[in-house]
Order: structure tokens, then C-alpha cells, then sequence
């Protein structure tokens, strides 16, 4: 038992548990992470992944959240190693749709992020954060290291003994929380995705018009992403035959370049879905939950980092 009055037990070694974990250490707390996957074996390594508010809630909280976070990775973005970059995201998609965030972050960002065309398509481009997750991932886990963290595999079975042994606990097991909370409010959403070669001269695209099929092409630098599928309920992690076949000819309709391109690999990924975040103290007790954040975990993963902290600091 690595337990320590002064230590604080992180759950989840994902995008939410390292984040919530590097925002403790630098306010100068001690960490230890436990965790039964760890980096690039959990569900954030297989993310996009695009900052952008999808399938995520509650909207008033996300709003602050998402800003944090796009100024975060912005700063991010001019440094080296960190494999977050700016890019302009070609968004087809029903403006109205979007409004939620896209007028709040338009109004609070120094420089406008959104150039919306009124044409029938509805397209705009978004300047946004873009996260290259294998290179991410390490970079976080490198910044957690070298902040002093401490890193345990173990699957925790029980949070309020956790706690005990701890003293206090952070919550960030994404869809563990099902179980461990038994959270009935959680549930999966399948995402399938098909890594092809770098292709050069293709933009950023995420299609999410109504009625037809979550598309998305994501450039990274190793390889590029083809996504995707959005399948609420839906939890098997095994490859469909016929949804590689469906990404790929949806992907070449966007952008006719991609015709006939071979998969280098192919891959689902299983989102953390929930209504509504949840981020929150326990009435009684020091432990914390940060965990729901659906299809939009790097998109909040800095401002849900804060938001834990300050709880964290009104405690002491
Ligand atoms: C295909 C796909 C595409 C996506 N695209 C985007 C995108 O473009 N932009 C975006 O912002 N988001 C995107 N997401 C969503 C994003 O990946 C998730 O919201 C985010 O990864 C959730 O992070 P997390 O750290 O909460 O959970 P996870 O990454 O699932 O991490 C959970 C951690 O908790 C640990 N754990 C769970 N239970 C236990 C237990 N009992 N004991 C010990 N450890 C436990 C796990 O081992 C793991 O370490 C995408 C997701 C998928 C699948």
C-alpha cells in the first residue's frame, strides 16, 4: 500500500486523470495515479481528436470549460513535443446546431474562431485546437512524471476504501465509473476508426449534418485519421467490415484525393457517454468526480482539471 495522508489518489490515467493529476502537482500537491490501463492502452489514445463541444453537457459549464481548454492548447500548440497544433477545421454542419458555442467563443476569444458562410451547406471554418493523441498522451505522462507523480497499476474496486487509504481521491475512470459509482446515468458510444498514410493537402473536416453519418478527416503527423461513427448504446469493441468500408467511401465523397487509399489500420474506441458531465465533491467526503465526458474528453480536459482544483482548494 503506497497510501499517504498528504497524497492525493487519482483514478484514471486518461486525458481527465492526467490532466486533473498535472493541475494538483503544480498547485503543489503530491499525486498518485491508479489506474488499469495506462497510455496509449485507454480510450483517450484512440480519440481524434479535434477541439469541439460534441455530445456533452451541461452546456452552461461546458462553455467555460471548453475556453480554458482551447486557451490551454493553444499555448500548447507553440511548444514543441507537445503534438497539439492550431488548425482550421472545415465544419459542415448545421450552424444553428453549434450556436451554443460558437457565439459564446466567437464573443470571448480575442481573435474570432469562427468565419460562418451562409451558403446552403451550412459549412464554416473554425480555427481550433487539434490534438495528436500518441504524441499527447506521452506528453502528458512525461509532465506528470517529471512533476513528481507517481503512477500504480491497480484496478480499484471499491472508491470509498480508496478514500480511506488516501485520504483524499479524484474520480476520473471515464466509463469505469459505470461500475465503480454504479452510475446508471453512463453509457458507451461506439466509435470506429480507420488510420490511413499521411495524405498531403487534405484539411481538417468534421461532417455532422443532420440525417447522415458522422464524417471526419483528421491529419496527423504520423498518419491521418478517417472517422467515424457515433453508436449510442453500442459497446463491442469489435471492427465492422462494412463500417470501414462505409468511413471510406464517405471520407472520398468529401474528398475525392482519398479514393482508394488502403487502411493501415482499423479501430474502435468506446466514448465515455454520459447526459451530463459529472464534476463534483461527495457531500461527506473528499472524493471527487470527473469523469462523463462523452464524446468531447480533450475538448474540457483543462477547465475540468481547474474546476477540480479550486473544489480541492475550498476543502483545505
Ligand atoms: C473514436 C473516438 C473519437 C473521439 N474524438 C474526440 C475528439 O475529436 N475530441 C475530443 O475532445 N474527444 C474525443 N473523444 C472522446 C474522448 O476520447 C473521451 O471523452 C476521453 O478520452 C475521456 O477521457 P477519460 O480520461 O475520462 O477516460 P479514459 O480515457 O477512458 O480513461 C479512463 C481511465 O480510468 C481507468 N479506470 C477505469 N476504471 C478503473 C478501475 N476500476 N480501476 C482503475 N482504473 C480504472 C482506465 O484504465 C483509464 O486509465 C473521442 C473518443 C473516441 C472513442
Amino acid at each position: 500500500m503506497d497510501s499517504n495522508p498528504a497524497t492525493i489518489g487519482v483514478v484514471g490515467c486518461g486525458v481527465s486523470g492526467l490532466t486533473t493529476s498535472i493541475r494538483l502537482l503544480q498547485g503543489g500537491k503530491k499525486v498518485t495515479i491508479l489506474a488499469k490501463e495506462i497510455p496509449p492502452f485507454t480510450t483517450s489514445d484512440k480519440a481524434g481528436a479535434i477541439w469541439l463541444p460534441y455530445k456533452i453537457g451541461p452546456r452552461n459549464k461546458v462553455l467555460s470549460w471548453a475556453l480554458i481548454t482551447y486557451r490551454k492548447l493553444e499555448r500548447l500548440s507553440k511548444k514543441k513535443k507537445t503534438g497539439v497544433s492550431m488548425v482550421h477545421l472545415l465544419r459542415k454542419g448545421n450552424v444553428d446546431q453549434d450556436n451554443w458555442w460558437l457565439e459564446d467563443l466567437n464573443n470571448k476569444l480575442s481573435r474570432p474562431i469562427a468565419d460562418v458562410q451562409n451558403d446552403a451547406e451550412s459549412e464554416y471554418q473554425v480555427r481550433v485546437p487539434f490534438v495528436d493523441t500518441p504524441i499527447y498522451m506521452h506528453y502528458l505522462l512525461k509532465t506528470f512524471n517529471k512533476l513528481g507523480g507517481k503512477l500504480i497499476y491497480r484496478k480499484v474496486r471499491n472508491l470509498y476504501k480508496l478514500q480511506k487509504e488516501y485520504g483524499t481521491v479524484v474520480n476520473c475512470s471515464g466509463l469505469g465509473a459505470r461500475k465503480l459509482c454504479k452510475d446508471t446515468k453512463m453509457y458507451p458510444i461506439k466509435g470506429q476508426i480507420v488510420l490511413i498514410n499521411p495524405v498531403a493537402g487534405v484539411d481538417y473536416i468534421a461532417d455532422d449534418r443532420p440525417n447522415r453519418e458522422l464524417t471526419y478527416i483528421f491529419p496527423r503527423s504520423k498518419d491521418c485519421i478517417l472517422g467515424g461513427t457515433s453508436e449510442d448504446g453500442v459497446e463491442d469493441q469489435q471492427v465492422d467490415e462494412k463500417t470501414t468500408r462505409d468511413i471510406l467511401m464517405r471520407c472520398s465523397q468529401l474528398v475525392p484525393q482519398l479514393e482508394n487509399v488502403k487502411p493501415l489500420r482499423v479501430y474502435v474506441g468506446i466514448r465515455p457517454g454520459r447526459p451530463e458531465i459529472r464534476l463534483e465533491k461527495e457531500a461527506e467526503l473528499p472524493l471527487f468526480h470527473n469523469y462523463g465526458h462523452g464524446g468531447a474528453g480533450f475538448t474540457v480536459s483543462w477547465g475540468c482539471a481547474e474546476e477540480i482544483w479550486k473544489l480541492i482548494k475550498k476543502m483545505n
